[in-house]
Order: structure tokens, then sequence, then C-alpha cells
């Protein structure tokens, strides 16, 4: 089959398995041209592995650091009429690359927030690995269906309180238009709460913890974003930074709970960039394109993996105790947020038009990253080529 991108809106609903698997050796080699993590785990749980920030954080772990590791995703597996999502191949690759390594790696796709897919993963960590030494938390989801109360929760990208009106990309059509979007509702809010929230991710360490899987000094971490005052309407005040607030507040006891066996739990705050995750919230798609040129321009760009590596390498491992900001958490922003940057994107912002955006910001190499998150446009993938998208895992 030749696979060619098919674009609806944020979304590509075609993927290419060659080019998922070259992703997935480019982000390996990355890795391993660092060097080796110093004091780095060896037993990793990664919750949301196959794509984006977790995909990278199953990289790092098994190639900086020789871990053994378990994947945790929801993916759609390839049928008759549908090629597999990309974190399906990107995982199939991982597990090729890292298993003729000598390393042990197994997968489970299944929702996440149900309680059957922790029992089985509970089963998979105790047979194959004995038990955890990192834990990390990666989820990015549109919806979650409780598992105690049984109804479907939704995540939505809303201010709170107030209307707000600013201006956005249409990645599809390469349009900055205005933007309008109503408050959240109190019962969205709750229900953002609970999809990106940390509730799942306390009740995934209290599971590993009655199966008496979390070894001494376990450490446990998620994912958060913060950013500039000028995304905070849409993210930090709005539905999702009360989900990330909440994150922050189990992080902190979950981190009482661990101290006192040499373990910590915490957030790791991430720069901005292009996943499937972030290119579903308004604004952020023309803020990433500005920030991507600006960072590009004086040579302190970083993708997924850039991030992850200096995480793990700098601030997670590598020494003592995790390195922490007086805010308490890890932060990876630092570059993002660099005076300079900043001031740049203040100042340039308010002038880009759909007329000058190319001039003006990396529209173009957002694309690019966009497309290569489903393995389109990699270097040296010939995409005349037949390719089988039925790829399985192998047991
Ligand atoms: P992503 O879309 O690339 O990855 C999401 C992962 O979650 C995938 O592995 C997917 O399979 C998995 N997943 C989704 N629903 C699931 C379910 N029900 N069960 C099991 N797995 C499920 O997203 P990402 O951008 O890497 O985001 C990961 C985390 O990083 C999020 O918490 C996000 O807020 C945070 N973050 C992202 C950015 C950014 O700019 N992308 C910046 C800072 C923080």
């Amino acid at each position: 089959m030749i696979i060619k991108p098919r674009v609806r809106g944020f979304v590509c609903v075609t993927t290419h398995p060659t080019g998922c698997e070259e992703n997935v050796r480019e982000q390996i080699e990355f890795v391993k041209g660092r060097g080796p993590i110093e004091n780095g785990p060896k037993k990793v749980l990664v919750i949301g592995a196959s794509t984006g920030y977790g995909l990278a954080s199953r990289i790092t772990s098994a190639f900086g650091s020789g871990a053994s590791t378990v994947g945790v995703f929801f993916e759609r597996e390839p049928t008759e009429n549908r090629i597999a999502t990309a974190g399906w191949y990107n995982s199939i690759a991982f597990e090729k690359f890292a298993r003729a390594e000598g390393l042990y790696a197994a997968s489970l796709n299944g929702d996440a927030f149900s309680d059957e897919l922790k029992e089985r993963a509970i089963e998979l960590i105790r047979r194959g690995m004995g038990g955890v030494d990192l834990v990390v938390y990666s989820l990015a989801s549109p919806v979650r269906n409780h598992p105690r109360t049984g109804e479907t929760h939704r995540s939505v990208l809303k201010p709170i309180d107030n209307v707000y009106e600013g201006r956005t990309l249409d990645t599809d059509r390469g349009i900055v238009k205005s933007i309008t979007i109503e408050p959240g509702t109190e019962k969205e809010t709750r229900e953002t709460v609970s999809v990106m929230g940390g509730e799942d991710w306390g009740w995934w360490m209290d599971a590993l913890d009655g199966a008496g899987l979390l070894e001494e000094g376990c450490r446990t971490l998620a994912y958060t974003y913060i950013g500039p005052k000028l995304t905070w309407p849409i993210y930090w005040e709005g539905t999702i930074g009360r989900a990330k607030d909440d994150l922050d507040q189990v992080a902190h006891s979950l981190d009482e709970r661990l101290k006192a066996r040499g373990g910590w739990a915490g957030v790791g705050v991430m720069k901005a960039l292009v996943t499937q995750a972030s290119s579903a919230i308004p604004v952020v798609p023309l803020y990433i394109s500005l920030l991507y040129r600006i960072m590009k321009e004086q040579g302190v760009h970083e993708g997924c993996i850039g991030q992850i590596q200096r995480l793990f390498a700098t601030r997670l491992y590598g020494g003592g105790a995790p390195v922490t900001a007086d805010d308490g958490r890890i932060h990876m922003d630092d570059l993002e947020m660099r005076a300079d940057v900043q001031a740049l994107v203040g100042d340039l912002r308010p002038k880009i038009t759909t007329e000058n955006l190319n001039d003006m910001t990396d529209y173009e190499g957002y694309q690019k990253e966009f497309l290569k998150l489903f393995g389109f446009g990699v270097p040296g993938v010939d995409y005349d080529a037949d390719v089988d998208p039925f790829q399985e895992f192998e047991k």
C-alpha cells in the first residue's frame, strides 16, 4: 500500500509505519549520542508511552539508562479498512529496537483510566520487571470513562469566567483569524479536571503500591505546562489549568508518601511543542510557530526528545535528589521562558497576519513537525514504496 498524508483539521487521518519507525530510530540515536544517564532508572512504567513526551520518556529510560520498560497507551490497531494510529507503529518500533539491544520491553494497549488495565499492568510488571523505580504519567486524552461512577467525562479547552477573544492559527489552511471562546461551565471545568488532573495518576500509584511493586527510592513524574501570560487565559487560567493545578496537588501528596521511602514525586514543566495533544489547543499553534522561529534562530530549540533527555540527565537523575525550582517543580521551560525569547514573542506576535505568517513565524517548521508526528516527511523514507500497514507486536 502507498500511504499519503490526509490532514483533517488538527489530525492527520493516515500514518506511515516506516516514517514512524524512523522517528523512533532518530530519537534513540539522539539519546545514545548524549551518553549514559548517571544513576538513571532501571524499571520504568510509562503511562501514555506511545507519542510525544511519554514516548520520549520511554526511549530515554531504555536507551539512556538501560531500563526495562512497560508502556501503556491507547492507540487504534490496523484493521481491514484503516491504518493504525502513529503510536501503534511507534511502539512496535520501540519494542523491536529495545529487544535488539537485550532490553525488556512490553506494552499494553487499552484505557489507562480503567481498573482492568491497571490490573493487567500490575501482572505484567510483576512478571516482567518485578517492580518499578520510575513511573511517568504522560497521558493526554479528550475523554475519561470514570471507572467508579461509569460517567463519561470530557476535557475542554476553555477560559474560566471571562470570554476569550484573541487570535489563533488555522494550521490546516495557514490562516490567522480571530477567535472567541465562551467560558467553560462549572461542569466542564470539573470534567476537565477529572480527565487531565491527577486523580488517575494517584490511583495508578495506589494500585502499584498496594501490589508491593514500588521499589525503595521510586520516583514518579507527570508533565505540565505553564507558559507565558499571553497563553494563560486559555491555558493556565483556563479549564486545563485547573486540571494541572490538581496534578500539582496530587504530586504533593504522592511526594509525602514516597519521601518516607527515599522516593520522590513531582511535576515537570515542559516546553510548548507540536504534539497531537497540543495541536488541538486554540491559540497555542500560533504561539508555537512564533516560538519555534525565535528559539531556532537563537540556537536553543529542543524537541520532545531533547527536553526529556535533558530532564533525565540533569534534573531528574544525574546526581542526588531531583533538581526542583522554588515552586517545587522541575522546570524544563527555562529556555522557552528566557526573558529575551519572551520579549521577542511579545513584540512580534501582534504583528503576525495571514500574509506575513511564513516570514514572521516558523509555520513551515510547525507543519513539518506536525506531519512528522504521523510518520510523513521523515528524511530517508521512500514514500512511493509499498508499505504493509498490518503490523503487530511481537509476542
Ligand atoms: P500526546 O498526545 O503526544 O500523547 C498522549 C499519550 O496518552 C499517548 O501515548 C496516548 O496513547 C495516551 N493516551 C491517551 N488516552 C489514553 C487512555 N485513555 N489510556 C491510555 N493511554 C492514553 O501528548 P503530549 O503532548 O506528549 O502530552 C503528554 C503530557 O505532557 C500531557 O500531560 C500534556 O499536558 C503535557 N505537556 C505537553 C506539552 C506540549 O506542548 N505538547 C507541554 C507541556 C506539557
